[in-house]
Order: C-alpha cells, then structure tokens, then sequence
C-alpha cells in the first residue's frame, strides 16, 4: 500500500481546523510526526502522553444518566448519532481507484439484505448515480443525506468521478442510515426527531453490529477505527443535536465557554463547514480519541443539559 498524506487542504483552505487527510491507514504511521500533535491537540490527549484509544465499548443505555436530553421537548429538534468505517485493505478517498470503490460500494450493499431482515433497519440503498436533482436536494435538506460542497473535502480529492458509487441506505422510518463514500468508505448513522438520546444510540449500536458481522474494518490498538481525516479516529462518534437557544445565542461568550468546558463543538445545521448563525446550532461532542463509545456519548449529554441549564437561567 502507498504510503502519503494529502496535504492539499492545509495549501487550499487555510481556515480548516486540520487541513491533511490521511491517504490510507499507513500513513498514520509513515507520517506520524505530523499527524501525531494534530490528533493530540484536537482530541486533548496531553502532548507529553502516548497515543493509545481503549478498545471499542459500546456499554449500554443502563449507562447513561440522562435519557432524555430536553424532556420538556422546549429545545433540542433532532439528536443524531454517527460513526465512520473504513474497509480494511482500501486506501482513503484521495487513493482510491474509481475501480475499488466500485468494490467499496459492492461490499457495503452486500451487507444490507441482512439489515433488511430486522424491521427496525428494514430499507432501501438510493443511488446517487440514478438519484434525480429533487430526490437528492430533498435528502440533503431534510438531513439525512450528504452534500458535495465541503472545500476541505474537495481539495483532500475525495469528490473525484463523483457521484459515481456512492449512495445512502435509509430504512423506512428514516432514522437508520449507511452512507457510502461521502469522506469515509461508510457512515453509519442513526437519528430522529426530539432529544431521547437512549433510543438514537441504541438504534445506531445494534445497526453498526450487524454490519460489523459481515465486514473487516480498518483498526489498530494506538489509534482504534483508522479514518480519513484525523478528528475522527478513536471512537469515530460524533454525537449531535440541533438544538434551538436564543439566549446563547446572543451571549456567545457565555456559549463558547460551555462548549470549552464540557469539550463540546458547535457547528451550523447543515453541517460542517456552513454557517453557524440564527440561534440554532448543531452541538456534539468534540473529541473521539482517548474514550470509549459510551463514554464519548454520556461526555455530550452531559454538555448538552448544561447548555440547556444555562439557557433556562439566563
Ligand atoms: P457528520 O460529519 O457527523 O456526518 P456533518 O456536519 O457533515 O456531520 O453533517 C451531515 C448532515 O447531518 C448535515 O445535513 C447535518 O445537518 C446533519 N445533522 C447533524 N447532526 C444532526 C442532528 N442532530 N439532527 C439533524 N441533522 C443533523
Ligand atoms: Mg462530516
């Protein structure tokens, strides 16, 4: 396998947080001078510790305090869930051949008769090659499905012969979706309406193990699930709400040492790298190294009910 790291992000885009894109797994390796600080900086590992990710630990709902992020339902829209995968043997999106995510593809659909068996995850793959313009702006707005305009994205080379092999499954309730090569090879990604953050991550747990019986990711003891940019290796989760608060909104300091504090990350609504305006923000947990699954999910519902605390008291 090549051993390379795209770097084109850091030359194009200079506002990116991390502009390099890790090519393949080696390249964590071949090149961890440089990406070494990075992880370490993003996901507060102390820069004189060692990297080393806990092995994967789902738990349980039993282990989380809180059920129920917004019980009143007064701000929290939608909670959402996801992790990445990458097939093991596969370079990154800026490395892979329009031949192997063909097989990318093939293997990921491969393991979607056995989602259909159970009626929770019982759906249907949607194309994007066969996807008229309407169907594909209506998946976007409403949420579920990824756009092609992230610039980070584009410089790291990840939108070559695009929309060639990629797609999304949905199942028929709309809150258990697998995205194929958006950033990584897949998505998986569980969400609905409302703040029960119990139900989204047990419904994404169950999911991410059926799938996790039919394929070998890519994975290593130092780092946990290998991704393609940095900020998501380790547990691979981000856990999120939309969540609607006016008073913070307006007191962005007040918000922005919240967010420090409960090492929380706010984006805008349509994802990484929109706009984050009006008084309405995507919140998740920021780091996924250094914790487990479940640990990274109760670190957000944590930091979630103080935000809403704070909004109530100001
Ligand atoms: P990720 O990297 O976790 O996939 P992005 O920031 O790229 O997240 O956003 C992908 C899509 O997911 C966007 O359409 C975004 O609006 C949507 N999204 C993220 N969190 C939520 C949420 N809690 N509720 C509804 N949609 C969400
Ligand atoms: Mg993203």
């Amino acid at each position: 396998m090549a051993h390379h790291v795209s770097i084109q992000a850091c030359i194009e885009q200079l506002d990116v947080e991390i502009g390099f894109r890790a090519t393949d797994p080696d390249a964590y390796v071949t090149f961890g001078a440089l990406f070494d600080p990075a992880i370490k900086d993003y996901h507060k590992i102390p820069m004189n510790a060692d990297i080393r990710h806990p092995s994967p630990s789902f738990g349980s709902v039993d282990d989380l305090d809180i059920k129920d992020l917004d019980p009143d339902g007064k701000y929290v829209i939608s909670t959402r869930v996801r992790v990445g995968r990458n097939l093991d043997g596969f370079p990154f999106q800026s490395l892979l051949s329009d031949d192997e995510r063909a097989k990318v593809e093939t293997r990921l659909k491969n393991t979607f008769g056995q989602l259909q068996l159970v009626k929770e995850y019982d759906g249907e793959y949607h194309s994007l090659e066969t996807m008229t313009e309407a169907e594909e702006k209506n998946l976007i707005e409403t949420h579920l499905l990824f756009n092609h305009s992230n610039s980070a994205s584009r410089s790291a080379g990840v939108y070559r012969n695009w929309p060639m092999n990629r797609g999304i499954y949905i199942n028929k309730t709309k809150t258990f979706l697998v995205w194929i090569s958006e950033t990584d090879h897949t998505r998986i990604i569980s969400m609905q309406p409302g703040g029960r953050i119990d139900q989204v991550y047990s419904r994404l747990v169950e999911g991410v193990r059926i799938i996790e019986k039919q394929l070998r990711f890519a994975h290593s003891d130092r780092l946990g699930y290998i991704t393609f940019c940095p900020t998501n290796l380790g547990t691979t989760l981000r856990a999120s709400v939309h969540i609607k608060i006016p008073k913070l909104a307006a007191n962005k300091e007040v918000l922005g040492k919240l967010c420090d504090d409960y090492n929380l990350q706010v984006r805008g609504i349509d994802g990484d790298g929109t706009g984050i305006f009006g008084d309405t923000f995507d919140i998740s947990n920021k780091r996924r190294m250094g914790l487990t699954e479940i640990q990274a999910v109760v670190e957000m519902a944590a930091g979630v009910k103080a935000i809403i605390n704070e909004e109530e008291n100001l």
